[in-house]
């Protein structure tokens, strides 16, 4: 043994073994070694070592093995970095030869000892000499004279004896599983799993436990907690006579461990050694700080530990795990929010298909809104809400959405579509209500007035077939799988309350309905970041109403819708400020293209005409007036604002109005006042004139002073190279990074899905840049406009409110250029809590 060489280390307490150059596994064993538990003699080889050995340089062996005693039988197992990266599998019982054989046979008796050197033989000549398995298939391993056959068929096909000698034997194996962990497919596998190119492999030899011979002999695991749930339940098996992982084999006769009515158990078979593990685990839990399952194997009813390998565990275990080491004072709090992955919250807020369950996938597509739904097809609006009303869940499939559509998807329990992206229509409005969606599935097809769904193998699904989208993988599955509840208990709770009290960058939901406002709150939103106006006409009055705003051919009829629309929107509004409670509510302007209130199909038309007393084709010719060729370049936004001011005036004196009734007796709110799309300042500073004219009326009218806040998106290119300009004329600016990044890269956000794969899969874009914020364009504008607007003005309250204010990496990006919060769907609230509680720790 070369004591004084690092790369192959006995472990001791005190032995030089680290994780970054000996892997997981020899660490976490040289922990067990500290904690006194009764871990077997074991070598640790660091990355270095493997890495020479499958070059072909194997140490010295006669002086490794000195480490174990003379004819010691040995196990050796992989200890990557990551346990995850996975490795080659253990090869055990190395060292069986003739003479061990023969030792064993009298101490554990014949049978036991030949099944061990079979299983050996077995296992080396699969994985060290590369033989066929199947040589050994005619052979029956129970037969006497097996051994001898095993031994020829070794023999005929290797054209060697089987070799006798140990350190032989562990050279052989310590090379093949060297060499197997630097193979191409490993390699693949692993960096799938997010290991790097050039990820070490170590190994450990250790002395092997038998598990098999007299008195109580066998091998199992344990854990203390559910890996599903999280709460503690002693699990696993264990099984006599038996040795490794043999007891989770499925079909295996093993034992469960604690005795209750589901059969047969450890505590019942040998109640010591139960309570022993049990402490043995105990300790585990609170010296390693974490959730460990323990492998171990029994000789003559002795315990030796082989193994701990951090549980398993679903995301909603894992929280809990979290959760209750911090309670128990094994961790600190900040230990257990750092310990989440933030994303992960989404298996917790939302149903989702059980990961046991089986999958018939019929087509994919992108995953734009998290959560899985089951329910009947229907292909339009009106079957979506008549399926509701019969109270029966239904998918919502369309080619796209348009907002016609938001009623149904209210009432249906998913929706999936075959065209758009991760900013698209459906994608923004199903991740506001908490709606699993499936965007972009154009592996399937939609024959949508045949009200057919063809699956990518063909099949055909109609009208009333079950379907499951799952918006958390992009998923479309033919009926019901298992599912698994959402999970906002009481650990998700606390742990959230942990995240707040570290948190230094605020979290406001994008919420544009009082049902979106409690749910915002649900989620602990620290206020509204983005309340989408327009989103509150697609009630079926308040479309009409707005559809005779757009028909009224002159200023006075126009004055008369839009006295119709006033006490609907500041009915809205009341309700939003109340649901609200003081809180911060930021209002933005009107924003969409006129057509999108305009019906497209003539059954629509005609209705129309019928409800505004027009004919049929005086409704078509002003519905194709107002079509532009490039409605996301043209007539929204301010443009709107400042072409038919009225439509500004009476949202500003709705949101007036509103902001006094819903505060009574009590001190009104500071309402924020936001315009969209603007790009020069000018277009500020005559809304703003409007504004503060209409303010001045309500002031006059109600005779009460208040306050208000007006604020600018910066979501086109220009506004954020002039945000020195234009912050002269606001408080606030919230960046709408949805239009930014459509603009920056002149890239349509409603379209871009359909390419977007190969443009990923082929790396020219690294990411769905409206998926994931690209810090070096869009983020150099942000940068940029941050920078100029704080210039004009140093109190500038800067927030971000596109679909990115949800994404981790992004709510990075943003703390880095100062902005004060950012403003995300209201299901995506936790995550960005979360993630913005990991930045500040
Ligand atoms: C944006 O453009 O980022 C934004 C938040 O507004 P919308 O998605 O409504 O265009
Ligand atoms: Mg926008």
């Amino acid at each position: 043994m070369q004591q004084n060489n690092p790369n192959i280390t006995l472990i001791t307490p005190k032995a030089p073994v680290a994780v970054a150059t000996h892997g997981g596994r020899a660490k976490c064993l040289q922990r067990l070694v500290r904690l006194d538990l009764p871990v077997p003699t074991t070598v640790a080889l660091s990355f270095d070592a493997v890495h020479e050995i499958a070059a072909g340089n194997v140490p010295d062996m006669a002086a490794m093995a000195a480490a174990f005693e003379d004819g010691q039988l040995l196990c050796v197992r992989p200890s990557s970095e990551d346990p995850d990266w996975g490795g080659p599998g253990a090869i055990l019982n190395i060292g069986m030869n003739a003479a061990r054989h023969r030792v064993l046979s009298e101490e554990i008796g014949p049978e036991a000892a030949t099944r061990l050197y079979l299983k050996f033989i077995q296992s080396y000549s699969t994985h060290v000499a590369r033989l066929d398995p199947d040589i050994f298939d005619d052979i029956d391993p129970r037969e006497e004279g097996a051994l001898e056959d095993y031994l020829e068929a070794y023999e005929d096909e290797a054209e060697e004896p089987f070799p006798q000698d140990r350190d032989v034997q562990l050279a052989g194996v310590l090379k093949s599983m060297a060499r197997a962990w630097e193979g191409t497919t490993a390699r693949l596998l692993r960096q799938a799993k997010g290991a790097p190119a050039d990820a070490g492999l170590g190994l450990v030899i250790q002395a092997l436990a038998l598990g098999v011979g007299n008195g109580e002999s066998g091998s199992g695991v344990l854990q203390l907690v559910n890996s599903d749930s999280g709460y503690p339940q002693i699990t696993g098996r264990y099984m006599s006579q038996a040795q490794g992982r043999d007891a989770l084999q499925t079909g295996a006769e093993a034992l469960y461990l604690q005795a209750d009515e589901r059969g047969p158990s450890l505590e019942e078979h040998a109640p010591e050694v139960f309570a022993k593990l049990k402490d043995y685990a105990a300790v585990m839990r609170v010296k390693l700080r974490e959730e460990m399952e323990m492998e171990f194997t029994l000789e003559d009813g002795v315990i030796h530990i082989l193994d701990g390998v951090r549980v398993q565990r679903t995301a909603r275990a894992a929280v809990r795990i979290a959760v209750s080491l911090a309670q128990d004072g094994i961790i600190p709090e900040q230990d257990a929010v750092m310990r989440i992955e933030p994303r992960a919250l989404n298996e917790l807020l939302h149903r989702q298909v059980d990961p046991e369950a089986e999958r018939d996938v019929i087509g994919d597509g992108i995953a734009a809104s998290p959560g899985a739904a089951t329910g009947k097809i229907v292909f339009t609006a009106a079957e979506a809400q008549a399926s509701k009303s019969r109270g029966e869940a239904c998918i919502l499939v369309r080619r796209e959405t348009n907002p016609e559509d938001i009623r149904g998807m209210h009432a249906a329990n998913g929706a999936l579509t075959e065209r758009g992206g991760m900013t698209s229509h459906a994608a923004v409005i199903a991740r506001g209500l908490g709606l699993p969606c499936v965007v972009g599935a154009s592996s399937l097809k939609f024959q949508t007035s045949k009200k057919r769904l063809i699956a990518q193998d063909g099949r055909v699904f109609q009208e009333g077939d079950v379907i499951t989208v799952d918006g958390t993988n992009g998923q479309v599955l033919a009926g019901e799988p298992l599912m698994m509840e959402a999970a906002l208990d009481e650990s998700f709770q606390t742990l959230m309350g942990w995240a707040d009290e570290n948190r230094d960058i605020g979290v406001r939901a994008n919420a544009d309905t009082p049902a979106d406002a409690r749910t915002a709150l649900v989620f602990q939103a620290e206020g509204i970041g983005l309340a989408r106006t327009e989103h509150m006409f697609f009630e079926a009055d308040q479309l009409i109403a707005m559809r005779e705003v757009i028909f009224a051919n002159d200023p006075e009829g126009r004055s008369v819708a839009l006295q119709a629309l006033l006490p609907m929107q500041r009915e809205m509004f009341v309700e939003l400020f109340e649901v609200m409670d003081g809180r911060p509510v930021c209002i933005r302007l009107f924003d969409p293209p006129l057509h999108e209130f305009l019906p497209t199909d003539r059954s629509g038309l005609r209705d129309l005409a019928e409800a505004l007393g027009l004919s049929l084709s005086t409704v078509t010719r002003r519905v194709e007036e107002l079509g532009e060729y490039n409605p996301m370049l043209g007539m929204r936004g301010v443009r709107l604002g400042i072409t038919v001011p009225e439509i500004l005036d009476m949202q500003a004196r709705a949101i007036f109005e509103a902001m006094l009734d819903a505060a009574g007796e009590s001190e009104p709110v500071v309402p924020e006042i936001m315009i969209p799309l603007v790009s020069a300042k000018r277009e500020v500073e005559l809304v703003k004139t409007r504004i503060d004219a209409v303010a001045a009326a309500v002031r006059t009218e109600r005779g009460r002073d208040f306050e208000y806040r007006l604020g600018v998106m910066v979501e086109t290119p220009r506004a954020a190279l002039r945000a020195e300009d234009i912050a002269q004329h606001c408080e606030f600016f919230s960046f709408g990074t949805n239009d930014l990044t459509q603009m920056t890269y002149g890239l349509s956000r409603d379209d871009a899905g359909r390419f977007m794969s190969p443009y990923v899969q082929q790396g020219v874009f690294p990411e769905d840049p409206f998926h994931t914020l690209d810090q070096e364009g869009v983020g150099e504008l942000l940068r940029l406009g941050a920078e100029r607007g704080r210039k004009a003005r140093a109190d500038l309250t800067l927030s971000v409110c596109g679909e990115h204010g949800g994404s981790p990496e992004s709510i990075a990006f943003c703390r880095t250029i100062g902005m004060d919060y950012v403003s995300c769907s209201p299901f995506r609230v936790p995550v960005a809590r979360l993630a913005a509680a990991q930045l500040a720790i």
